[in-house]
């Protein structure tokens, strides 16, 4: 049974963190949780997600109508019940901005693996779905075929959308996959970046293996290639292939 309270608590936490970060500027973002088989906490429309109390937050059915809050819901909660109905593992959304995330996703530009070990272990291949306009079925499909097989995904042009059990472990993965594409640019500026060689990836795949962590957050970098529809290509960064 979950406790209402403190996840309205937890996803104003999270609305706060992004903001802060910078990964929501006005009134960007969404965040939602599965509250029962039923119905779906969600952030309004039109509110700064750095200043949300728990009596503004909506809550819907999974069509999307609004059963409770004073406030309107947000018009993407299209996009996180249809992920919810395809993952019933997950609980939690997280949409929102991240501009170094965001930037590779306007160049088209492949985030590359292969560079830092936790990024490897954690967060593995990350795609960038096509773009689609805002709003629409077609915005939430657009995602779907990454989210099934993996947890965080970067819309093109857009954003990111990951997803966790917990609100905050959905958003880890976003403040992770920021920060990551800002190392990426601030090393990349100093001239060079160093892949890892074969044996370094058989090891960490190995280290992956041994330590039991989900193997869903990214995605498999051969697969994700076949798959990368959106124009997406290593230009910048060329990661080595084995
Ligand atoms: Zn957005």
């Amino acid at each position: 049974m979950t406790n209402l309270e403190q996840v309205k608590e937890e996803v104003c936490e999270i609305g706060r963190r992004i903001y802060s970060k910078g990964f929501a500027a006005a009134h960007d973002g969404n965040i939602s949780y599965r509250i029962d088989e039923n119905r779906v906490l969600c952030t309004p429309t039109q509110i700064c997600k750095g200043f949300m109390r728990p009596e503004d937050l909506c809550i819907v059915d999974m069509d999307g109508n609004q059963v409770s809050g004073q406030r309107k819901r947000t018009s993407e909660v299209r996009q996180h019940i249809t992920i919810l109905k395809q993952r019933s593992d997950v609980n939690a959304v997280v949409h929102c901005h991240p501009p170094y995330a965001t930037a590779f996703s306007i160049a088209r530009e492949a985030i590359p693996e292969h560079v830092l070990p936790e990024v490897d272990l954690v967060l593995g291949a990350v795609p960038i779905a096509p773009y689609a306009i805002p709003g629409g079925q077609a915005f939430a499909d657009a995602v779907l075929p990454f989210i099934q097989t993996g947890d965080i995904v970067v819309q093109a042009s857009h954003g990111t959308v990951s997803v966790g059990e917990s609100v905050e472990k959905a958003y880890w993965l976003t403040e992770k996959l920021d920060a990551y594409c800002q190392t990426l640019l601030i090393a990349r500026s100093l001239g060079r970046v160093v892949y890892f060689n074969k044996q370094e990836v058989e090891e960490l795949n190995a280290l992956k293996t041994q330590l039991g962590l989900d193997q869903r957050a990214g995605q498999d970098s051969q697969s994700l290639e076949a798959r990368h529809a959106a124009g997406v290509e290593h230009r910048a960064f060329t990661p080595p292939r084995f």
